[in-house]
């Protein structure tokens, strides 16, 4: 029985020593001490040394010494499983994995900025559905019916319906505005149109547009020029020059095109600008009284002032893009040259 005890006191001295480096010592251990040629095992088959009168009091040492073994290797196991959550292991010197961040399409950033100059000058942004009744996108815009656009030539027509077609303009979303809201009215359309046109550089079948309306009493020609003339200063810088063409719209009287001086030649004449020094950014005009009636707003107390432009259009002459076809080709070349642009 003094003999027993000795070895287990020097057997818990030699344990308590006992250190590992890595998950395969902790497994040597468990070797040692606890498998089924272990140790432990070894000393418990020693019970039958111990006289009977002893048997118990030996008995109660050896588990004690069992737990004592157990609890030691559970400790050294522990020290390799925590091992993900120890921070002093992960060297943060190291370059980071690269994670891929897309970047803006070229016509979203153009957009975004467009609709945050006119936000600053009080313009709420509407929006409305692709697909359009001829009303809403025609007959209210005062385009007669015999009117061109409204030709299958130029209009997709939806064939469940022909009543229905995709919006050849977002004025198809002034009309609903104007449907449900009174004056004053100051809002604009940002959104995809389209129309049948053969792709090439200078054409597509869908492009994007943002028109604004004005609504209210009083609103002279004289705002139309100054908001406009505010937003090419915003979009394009402070010395750009402007000038108003008289044009024809059905929903616009008068009607006046504008046009920026050339960002290219500045005024000299190149291919962009044909020579003449100006490029053609926008159409513009005082909203037709016909169309104020249409929707129950007395044209002798209100006007109103509306204008449209192309999204491509501005895009291409703030980055030069001479294809329209790029926008919508998927290029990564072409989709990553936009990295730096906000
Ligand atoms: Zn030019």
């Amino acid at each position: 029985m003094q003999e027993l005890l000795e070895k287990i006191d020097s057997y818990k001295q030699e344990i308590e020593a006992s250190s590992v480096l890595n998950a395969e010592e902790v497994e040597a251990f468990r070797i040692k001490y606890l498998g089924t040629k272990g140790l432990v095992k070894a000393i418990m088959g020693e019970m039958k040394n111990v006289p009977n009168e002893q048997k118990k009091q030996a008995g109660q040492l050896l588990n004690e010494f069992k737990v004592f073994v157990e609890t030691k290797f559970e400790g050294l196991k522990a020290q390799f499983e925590n091992n993900d959550s120890d921070a002093s292991h992960i060297d943060f010197s190291l370059p980071g994995d690269a994670v891929a961040v897309g970047t803006r399409h070229p016509l979203s950033i153009v957009r975004n900025r467009i609709v945050s100059i006119f936000k600053r000058l009080g313009f709420a942004i509407a929006e409305g559905p692709d697909i359009e009744d001829d009303w809403h996108n025609f007959g209210a815009m005062n385009l007669p019916e015999d009117h061109p656009a409204r030709d299958m030539q130029d209009t997709f027509y939806i064939n469940q319906n022909p009543s229905w077609l995709l919006r050849t303009h977002t004025s198809s979303v002034q009309a609903r505005v104007m449907e449900n809201q009174k004056p004053p009215i100051r809002v604009i359309c940002p959104g995809r149109v389209y129309r049948n046109e053969t792709i090439s550089a200078r054409a597509h079948c869908f492009f994007h547009q943002v028109e604004g309306l004005y609504i209210g009493e009083n609103v002279s020609f004289a705002d139309l020029k100054q908001t406009l003339y505010f937003f090419v200063q915003e979009m394009f810088g402070k010395d750009i020059k402007v000038r108003f063409r008289p044009s024809y719209f059905p929903f616009t009287e008068p009607s006046a095109e504008m046009d920026i001086s050339c960002l290219i030649c500045e005024g000299e004449g190149c291919n962009v600008c044909k020579h003449t020094g100006w490029v053609e950014i926008l159409g513009s005009g005082m909203v037709h009284p016909k169309v104020l009636e249409n929707f129950g707003i007395d044209s002798n107390k209100y006007t109103g002032f509306a204008f449209g432009m192309g999204v491509e259009r501005i895009t291409q002459l703030k980055y030069r893009v001479n294809d329209l076809r790029l926008y919508s080709q998927n290029d990564i070349r072409f989709l990553q040259q936009f990295t730096g642009a906000v």
